[in-house]
């Protein structure tokens, strides 16, 4: 039987159609696709209002995947079938044919496939390493360290490794040499260097499409959409991922590697790759483009440390995340080890950037509202700070991620956010809380120069909110964090602050006002 092969939002790119997939073990030999189909298998792909109804989104996010579905089912034409319907299974079971469908991103999504009556659930594909690698690799560790998976994932693929198994340039982390502040001075990373702007598509009938379709639905269905609309700024194609990532691997990559942590006010791009849609969007194959990225190194077009950055980025973090997420189950996306229960404040949801007069905060909120993306150390070291600092609710503080960025899937901000960002997992990703006082944002960023407050200032009206917010962080869960090693020395700067006192009283008034 020739199955109709349902195709998900993010699973998009050729791979997840006709092109071959990795062995189980995650060997880097690909096999015949077990399925064995020709180029002509039929395709359904769903457009689910109900997908759309989870809460506020962002219009961008929605823009680029009905953008993205548009655009597929016009490349594949006759022989792909886009279906509008209330929910998925609606649309499956109207359709009343036997389907297969590649392992969806999400647990629920998973669930419903597995709940439909003859849909096959092929292993999942877009990521580096498969389910069984990553088990194989984690059986009988202690920890899941991030930096062991990805020296494991550089042998496995043979990425910027020497013939004798060494890794190229005598190091596996170049990450010292990757965490420069910004150029002082620059307010544009591309005054300082020679980077161009990002790759920018040009939009075409499908996306006035997608936007005559969000506005009907917002007219019609009660739909709500959070920030600003403009004009699409990511790959929804796999020709056009591929143009976007020649773009920042021949143009912008050389840079990416010192400036990946440093923040600009008047520069939201930096030296970043804008990949993550079209990746998410399963446009692009991690493996073939850490290869690329390999190749300008070996033909001299860009810097070891700033390419070696950018393969741990793409296959070790994405990876690690992915596998994290499948691996923790739905305990580890509940976890609320430091039982932050605060709701999310009506600004923050609402991307009310004009209710903040924090600088940072209230650029990185604004730059969120204008494209639904911020890099990561807005993502982690600026929003995520806050909402630690402030003990926001984690599950709710994951669900706004996943629905006000345009990168936002499950698999992605469970671990990101309960993980990394507000260290609700008690440790399993992050050895210690990511969150810091003024001082780091004033020396990764600009923002500090123009702000109304002083990041070296905890009590009083010039009072940094970071700065003191850290402070009081550290105070409300000095028990609980005393035995992480990392943290003895700034647990013990607290007795020594006289004005501890002062700082938890202005923290306890300020709450979760718009600082
Ligand atoms: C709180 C928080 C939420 C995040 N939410 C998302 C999200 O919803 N979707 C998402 O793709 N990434 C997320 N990230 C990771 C990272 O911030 C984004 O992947 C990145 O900023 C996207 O921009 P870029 O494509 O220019 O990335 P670059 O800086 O150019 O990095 C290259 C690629 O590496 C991958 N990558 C790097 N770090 C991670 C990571 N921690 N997890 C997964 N992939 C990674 C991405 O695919 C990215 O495109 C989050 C990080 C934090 C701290
Ligand atoms: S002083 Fe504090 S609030 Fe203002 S920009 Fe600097 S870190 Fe942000």
């Amino acid at each position: 039987v020739t199955r109709r092969r349902w195709l998900f939002a993010d699973q998009l790119g050729p791979h997840f159609l006709d092109h071959p997939i990795l062995d189980a073990a995650g060997a880097d030999e690909p096999v015949a696709d077990e399925v064995g189909h020709g180029a002509l298998q039929p395709v359904l792909l769903v457009v689910s209002r109900r997908a759309f109804h989870r809460g506020p989104i962002h219009r961008r996010k929605a823009h680029l995947l009905l953008s993205a579905l548009l655009h597929r089912a016009a490349e594949l034409g006759e022989r792909a079938s886009l279906v509008e319907a209330d929910t998925y299974r609606d649309a499956v079971i109207a359709l009343g044919e036997p389907l297969e469908v590649v392992g969806p991103t999400s647990r629920a999504a998973v669930g419903l496939v597995e709940s439909l009556p003859d849909v096959t659930v092929l292993p999942p594909r877009g990521f580096a390493a498969s389910g069984e690698a990553f088990t194989a690799w984690a059986t009988g560790r202690r920890q899941l360290r991030l930096e062991d998976f990805y020296r494991e994932q550089r042998r496995r693929l043979g990425l910027l490794l020497e013939p004798d198994g060494t890794p190229t340039g005598g190091t596996w982390n170049l990450d010292a040499e990757n965490r420069q502040p910004p150029p002082r001075g620059a307010h544009r990373l591309g005054d300082a260097t020679t980077i161009p702007d990002p790759w920018w598509p040009t939009e075409d009938d499908l996306d006035a499409e997608a936007r005559a379709l969000l506005d009907r639905w917002v007219r019609d269905d009660g739909l709500v959409l959070l920030g600003a609309d403009g004009p699409r700024r990511f790959a929804v194609t796999a020709a056009e991922a591929t143009a976007a990532a020649d773009h920042f691997l021949d143009h912008r990559l050389g840079a990416f590697g010192p400036y990946e942590d440093a923040m600009l006010a008047d520069d939201r791009w930096m030296a970043h790759s804008l990949l993550s849609v079209p990746l998410n969007l399963g446009l692009l194959d991690p493996v073939e483009l850490a290869r690329a990225a390999e190749a300008r190194y070996r033909a001299g077009a860009a810097p070891l440390a700033s390419v070696e950055g950018f393969i741990r980025q793409v296959v070790g973090w994405r990876d690690y995340v992915w596998h994290l997420y499948w691996r923790g189950g739905p305990s580890y996306a509940a976890s609320n080890v430091l039982e932050a229960r605060t709701p999310l404040p009506h600004w923050w949801e609402a991307l009310d950037a004009d209710a903040v007069t924090a600088r940072c905060l209230g650029g990185v909120l604004r730059d969120l509202h204008d494209e639904g993306w911020v890099h990561h150390i807005p993502r982690l070291m600026v929003l995520g700070s806050w909402a630690l600092q402030h003990g926001l609710d984690p599950q709710a503080l994951t669900d706004w991620f996943r629905r006000a960025f345009v990168d936002g899937y499950d698999w992605v901000m469970v671990p990101n956010v309960v993980g990394m960002s507000q260290w609700a997992d008690g440790g399993v990703m992050a050895t210690k809380p990511y969150t810091s006082g003024g001082a780091y944002l004033h020396k990764m960023s600009d923002y500090c120069g123009g702000c109304r407050y002083s990041p070296t200032v905890r009590a009083g009206p010039t009072a940094c909110p970071f700065t003191a917010g850290y402070w009081a962080f550290l105070a409300r869960h000095r028990e609980q964090l005393a035995g992480n090693h990392r943290l003895r020395t700034v647990l013990g700067g607290l007795d020594r602050l006289q004005d501890l006192p002062a700082v938890l009283a202005q923290e306890q008034a300020r709450g979760t006002a718009a600082p």
